[in-house]
């Protein structure tokens, strides 16, 4: 998610946030993932600069916007400086976002 909002944040375009997920391994998946579609036990927030959250989240669609509103005030507003920035007004939406998870397979 990049930051959009009413007001030049200086660096803002260096901290685009996503929310990645954990696998049984212990790894972690990129930036360039939609852990929606991996098999992940937790998701979290993370930044393009290297950045993760230690929260987690259930790998649900309520633990996936919990982790979008997490980047934005473990990571973004403590950053940048902007306590009152808006994660549903002040960014463009990942693309994981915005488009619906598939439906489970049928078996
Ligand atoms: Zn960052």
């Amino acid at each position: 998610m990049l930051y959009i909002g009413p007001d030049d944040v200086p660096g803002s375009d260096d901290h685009e946030g996503y929310v990645a997920g954990r696998t049984a391994d212990g790894a972690r998946t990129g930036i360039w993932t939609d852990p929606r579609h991996r098999a992940v036990l937790a998701y979290h927030a993370a930044c393009e600069c290297g950045w993760h959250d230690d929260v987690e989240h259930p790998p649900d669609a309520a633990g996936h916007a919990a982790a979008l509103r997490a980047f934005v005030l473990h990571h973004f507003a403590p950053v940048t400086g902007r306590p009152g920035a808006d994660p549903a007004r002040h960014f463009l939406p990942p693309w994981s976002a915005a488009v619906p998870a598939p439906a489970p397979a049928l078996t």
